[in-house]
């Protein structure tokens, strides 16, 4: 990651420091950020009266503000770098530090992945169908058929989104792409949402029956594997580390799909069930924890409540339960299940898998809203 070329934007947060004579702050900073983290303390130091603590675990995203200890750590403000603000009170006074890259890639190399998926979106409109009337076993088929599965869709526009560092590049794209010919939506979405066309991990919010096809501005394929996932639509890619293209292919949500369709049947016959409740303020999800209790209990079954910071095989794998049902993080469940022994699956595959939901509605994304 070339550093020089992202903009910290710490004057806000030390202006901040030395209105309220802040003595004592927290700095959290993501992972690809924390070898900078000790020469930022320093600017905050030689700049401010502040002293600076690194809140060191590891962090993620917004949901994980550091919160109670750090305030017996007698911590007057936290500066959270690198994710925004999402619909929760941590308890703490926060400043959301942006972090923004200048990398301003060309259009050209996702050119053809968009003509391609917008053709595949004009196709699936003109196809879709009921999902009634499936036998059992078609029922299956369609959960793990990431190319027929899909919300209704009423238009075939192409949505624009990114992840948080590019999120200043959409509006000059939108129009760039509206004058290759597309009609492009930059989509809103909810309370855990800051900013037009953001999308996390856990939220794709923005998305509706308008949109046939996505272009998200960003590296990694972690947001694009969550939002096909989600909503069953073709994505292209386009870096602006490296100005490369490509697409998330079809196939790999497929194969990700198998796996979740073999997990849900590995826990049709489990008996105990550990629910992992996660204690980051923006992943615990205690009602859906509760409810899934309940649900165990209505079909016979235990469910034992596990309340965790950080949730890992190592941490887990030795309770004397068949299976794990995850309500921290979804991303936990879905992109790491091979590192645990048991199987780890969501709420709504646990609801599969105990009859309350229907294969043939297909895969639904757990959702954190
Ligand atoms: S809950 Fe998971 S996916 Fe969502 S913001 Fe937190 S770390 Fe990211």
């Amino acid at each position: 990651m070339d550093l020089d070329r992202h903009d910290f934007e710490l004057d806000e947060l030390m202006e901040r420091i030395r209105t309220n004579d802040n003595r004592l702050i927290a700095l959290q900073v993501p992972e690809g950020l924390k070898m900078q983290a000790l020469e930022m303390m320093d600017t905050i130091e030689t700049e401010t009266s502040a002293k600076v603590v690194l809140a060191a675990d590891p962090c993620y995203g917004a949901c994980d503000l550091v919160h109670d200890k750090m305030q017996l750590m007698g911590v007057e403000l936290v500066a959270h770098m690198g994710h925004s603000q999402m619909n929760i009170d941590s308890g703490m006074p926060t400043q959301f530090i942006n972090v923004t890259y200048d990398g301003d890639p060309e259009l050209s190399p996702v050119l053809p992945w968009l003509n391609q998926h917008r053709k595949m979106a004009q196709q699936r409109m003109t196809q879709q169908e009921e999902a009634d009337g499936f036998s059992e076993e078609e029922a299956q088929e369609r959960f793990m058929d990431a190319v027929g599965r899909m919300a209704p869709l009423n238009d075939t526009k192409l949505g624009l989104v990114g992840s948080i560092q590019h999120l200043h590049l959409l509006p000059e794209f939108h129009d760039r792409l509206e004058k290759a010919g597309f009609d492009v939506t930059i989509p809103i979405g909810g309370a855990r949402l800051s900013f037009p066309g953001q999308v996390l991990g856990c939220n794709y919010s923005g998305d509706d029956p308008s949109i046939g096809h996505y272009l998200f501005l960003g590296s990694g394929d972690f947001h694009p594997i969550g939002l096909v996932l989600h909503t069953g639509k073709p994505l292209a890619m386009l870096d602006p580390y490296t100005g490369d293209a490509e697409e998330m292919s079809l196939e790999r949500i497929e194969r990700i799909l198998r796996q979740r369709f073999g997990l849900i049947m590995s826990v049709q016959d489990a008996q105990t069930f550990g629910i992992l409740i996660g204690e980051k303020p923006g992943q615990m999800r205690r009602t859906l924890a509760l409810r899934m209790k309940r649900m165990l209990a209505k079909h016979g079954k235990k469910g034992y409540l596990l309340a965790l910071e950080h949730v890992g095989p190592e941490l887990i794998d030795f309770y004397p339960v068949d299976a794990f049902v995850n309500t921290a993080c979804p991303r936990i469940a879905i992109d790491d299940a091979v590192r645990y022994r048991k199987p780890l699956i969501t709420p709504f595959e646990l609801e599969v898998a105990l009859g309350e939901k229907k294969w043939e509605l297909g895969y639904q994304f757990d959702e954190i809203p």
